[in-house]
């Protein structure tokens, strides 16, 4: 799972887009969707990404598709803001499995951080239940 890993069209978010997996979703476009992370970092830990290009990283897209994706992860970001009143938001994205990447189609991980309330580690623990993914979802939905 290097920088060279070739895009596996059967990878978890690949389903996600499908709607083979489900996922609790934020927003959705043509090009894009945004859906919570079910295993947050954060409460309103959530992920960005382009529905229709099969990129493994960030060395695999062009930069119109990539300027699609940003603008989705802008807008969900502020909606984040906007909904969950955080106190900073990280935005994260990793390259390879060195460099810490889980999951082998492009995301961009928005994480709300909250002054005195420490972040979990990265893609660990147990999964969040939709029960408590929905209202913080629906939270920023409504910001949008
Ligand atoms: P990365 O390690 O940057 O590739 O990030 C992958 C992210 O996907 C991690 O933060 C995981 O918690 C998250 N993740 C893994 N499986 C799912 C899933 N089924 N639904 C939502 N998020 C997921």
């Amino acid at each position: 799972m290097s920088l060279k890993t070739v895009y596996d069209a059967d990878n978890i978010f690949a389903k996600i887009i499908k709607g083979v997996i489900p996922c609790v979703k934020i927003a959705e476009t043509g090009d894009t969707l945004a859906f919570m992370d079910v295993f947050p970092q954060s409460e309103g830990h959530c992920l960005v990404v382009h529905k229709n290009i099969q990129a493994t990283n960030l060395l695999d897209i062009n930069a119109d598709d990539l300027t699609v994706l940003m603008n989705a992860v802008q807008r969900i970001a502020a909606g984040v803001n906007d909904g969950l009143e955080p106190d900073g938001i990280r935005i994260a994205q990793f390259n390879g499995a060195p460099a810490g990447q889980t999951v082998f189609h492009l995301h961009f991980h928005i994480i709300p951080v909250y002054e005195g309330r420490a972040l979990a580690s990265h893609a660990s623990g147990g999964p969040a239940d939709t029960a408590i993914l929905e209202p913080t979802a629906a939270k920023i939905r409504a910001a949008l």
